[in-house]
Formats: structure tokens, C-alpha cells, sequence
């Protein structure tokens, strides 16, 4: 099993979180690397008050009662994000487990609360329930191949990884990190791309100097085009780095967004070939082929207007570009980032998968 060490600084605390590339462990790529190569939140994670999306009727009670099962199906209500999104309480396993059909995929979503201590408010909860039913069917509808869950669980634990980590169909978020960061919900789509990518064997990625890139880029790539709420919650406190600061094509987010928004075709998806074909983990796909100018691209970009660049051209082509500078901060919470006003990437690149997002109820 090949493993690498990464230091996840927080603003408190520094953690060093052994992490398995099969395992898809602790993630905390929200922010910019510092002078050592760790990886720091956002500077601005939390620090940002935001409303939570609810229904003005709706009074989130203070703690949840597993002997009040009706104000527990109250709150748990996901019809401003998704019609049809049925809901069952489990008190034994302090549990509340969801499904729903979505596009002729019958997805099931539990939350489990057994280590749960009460940091995250029950509107968080909800909110975080809802934000998998927005962006796991839309990434799924896309992304998903054999190994793709379409069952998922979302543990809230006041122990272990101090923000978030996924390992198969399980995602675990610490109790108390949206306590203290309470506008970083994205922090989970990331995580559900992980579930998505269906346990990524390292051994057959993109990796560079024994680093397996491509795991954590693929899901912050994710991050970004499926953030909650059109990036509501996202922009303000976790921007997509420019080409001075994540300045190496195995270090870039946004290399892959550029990437994907430039070559990807209404037929030829960028994204859900390399997903495809990690995911497969043939002989073909061993970790050397991955290289900048490596077979597997060439299978990644056929047909496409990329066919026949290496790596290292792409990467000149994309710092050329004003793509590659633009700020996806926006000025407030909730205003279009000066990249999204140029080049309107969220919807053009889900446009692409047809209406994969239309029944989704916050477009
Ligand atoms: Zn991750």
C-alpha cells in the first residue's frame, strides 16, 4: 500500500494525518500551500457569516431528539433542494437515512449522529444533507462508473480527522469543524467526490514524485464546479489558486478546470475518462504512463483538441491564458467571481452533461 505523509495545518493546531492513497483518507485541500509544501485551510474558511439555506417556516430546534421523531422529519425536509426525498429516522442507530429516485438512480443518504456531541448546529446537519442531495446525484449522473456508491454515509464525529475524510461509501466530517468554520460546507463535496471516484488505487494514477495528484485535484475540481448553491458557501472563503501560487501542473486545481472547460466536448468528457480509467486500474494505467507526456493522455484527450499535447504543453497554454489569472473570489457572498463573469465555467461545463442538474431545485 503506498502511503504519503501530508501536514494539515489549522488555525489552532497542527495535525499530521498518514494518509492512504487506496484508502482516500483525511482531506483538508482547502487552501494554499505554505513554504513547506503543507497544506493550510483557508485563510478566510469560517471567518464569514453566512445564512444557511432553510425555509422561513422552519425552526431549527437547538439539539436533536431521537424520541421526537415528527420535529426530526421537520427539519430534515429537502424539498427546496429536491422533490421526492423521502426520510426515516432510525433511533436505535441515532441515524436518519434518506432516498430518493434521481434520474433513474435510486440514491439512499444516511447521517449518522452516534459520535455526534452537538458542535454541529442541526441546521449545519441539514444543510449538509442537503448539499449531498444538490451535488452527489449531479456528479454521479457525470462522473460515476461500477465503482461509484450510489448508497453514501455522512458521519459527524467529535474524534478523529480534524476536518474531513471518506474511505468507500463513508464520509467523516469532525463535529467540530463547522462549529468553527461554519460557511466551509464544501469541504463535503470534495469529500463526496472522493466517494465518487470509487477508491482510486494510487498505484494507477497520475502521480508525480510518488505524489498521487490527481486524487486530491480530481476532487477539488469537483469542489469547485459542484459547490453548493452555485459556490454560495464556497467562493468567498476557498477560491480556485492562480498559476503564481499553485504553479505546477500537478499542484493546479484549476488546470484541470481549464482543461476540462477547453477540450471537454458535449461527447468527449475530459474528466470522466481519467475517472474511467483510474478507476479501471489495468496494467495500462500504472502510475508511470501517467507521466507528462505518458500514454494514458493520449487515451484522456483523443478526439479532442488536446490530442497530442503532452502535459507540460497544456500547462504552458493554460498560464498563457487570462483564465489562469482571473480571481474566483467573488466581492461578497453570493456575487459572480471575476472568472465566472468571463468565462461562465460552472454553467458551461454542466451544460455540457445535459440536464443532469434540472431537477435540482437551486440550479
Ligand atoms: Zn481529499
Amino acid at each position: 500500500m503506498k502511503k504519503s505523509v501530508k501536514t494539515i495545518l489549522t488555525s489552532a493546531t497542527a495535525f499530521i494525518l498518514i494518509i492512504s492513497s487506496l484508502l482516500l483518507s483525511g482531506c483538508a485541500t482547502t487552501g494554499k500551500p505554505d513554504a513547506n509544501g503543507s497544506e493550510k485551510e483557508s485563510e478566510n474558511g469560517g471567518s464569514e457569516a453566512v445564512t444557511t439555506t432553510k425555509k422561513p417556516d422552519i425552526v431549527f430546534p437547538e439539539t436533536i431528539d431521537f424520541d421526537d421523531e415528527q420535529a426530526i422529519l421537520t427539519i430534515f425536509d429537502m424539498s427546496d433542494i429536491l422533490d421526492g426525498v423521502t426520510a426515516k429516522v432510525n433511533k436505535k442507530s441515532k441515524s436518519i437515512t434518506m432516498k430518493a429516485s434521481v434520474n433513474g438512480t435510486n440514491f439512499t443518504f444516511t447521517v449518522g449522529l452516534t459520535k455526534w456531541a452537538g458542535y454541529t448546529s442541526p441546521e449545519q446537519i441539514v444543510t449538509c444533507s442537503k448539499l449531498f442531495w444538490y451535488c452527489y446525484p449531479q456528479m454521479f449522473a457525470r462522473l460515476a462508473n461500477d465503482g461509484s456508491p450510489t448508497s453514501v454515509f455522512l458521519n459527524f464525529e467529535n474524534e478523529g480527522y480534524e476536518v474531513a475524510s471518506a474511505g468507500g461509501n463513508a464520509v467523516h466530517i469532525h463535529d467540530q469543524w463547522l462549529h468553527d468554520h461554519p460557511s466551509d460546507f464544501d469541504c463535503l463535496t470534495h469529500e463526496f467526490a472522493h466517494v465518487i471516484q470509487g477508491g482510486w488505487n494510487g498505484n494507477f494514477s497520475p502521480a508525480y514524485e510518488g505524489d498521487t495528484y490527481m486524487i486530491e485535484r480530481f476532487a477539488d475540481y469537483c469542489r469547485y464546479i459542484y459547490a453548493f448553491d452555485k459556490g454560495r458557501y464556497n467562493d468567498f472563503g476557498w477560491d480556485l489558486q492562480t498559476a503564481s501560487t499553485e504553479n505546477t501542473y500537478y499542484k493546479s486545481v484549476r488546470l484541470w478546470v481549464w482543461i476540462d472547460y477547453t477540450y471537454s466536448t458535449d461527447k468527449i468528457d475530459i474528466m470522466k475518462r481519467i475517472n474511467k480509467y483510474v478507476q479501471a486500474g489495468d496494467r495500462s494505467a500504472i502510475s508511470k504512463n501517467w507521466g507528462t507526456d505518458g500514454p494514458m493522455w493520449d487515451k484522456v484527450f483523443k478526439g479532442t483538441e488536446a490530442e497530442g499535447k503532452t502535459i507540460t504543453e497544456l500547462w504552458d497554454l493554460y498560464t498563457a491564458s487570462s483564465f489562469s489569472k482571473l480571481s474566483t473570489k467573488p466581492r461578497k457572498v453570493g456575487d459572480r467571481s471575476a472568472l465566472e463573469r468571463e468565462f461562465d465555467v460552472r454553467k458551461t461545463i454542466k451544460g455540457r452533461a445535459g440536464d443532469v442538474a434540472s431537477y435540482v431545485n437551486l440550479k
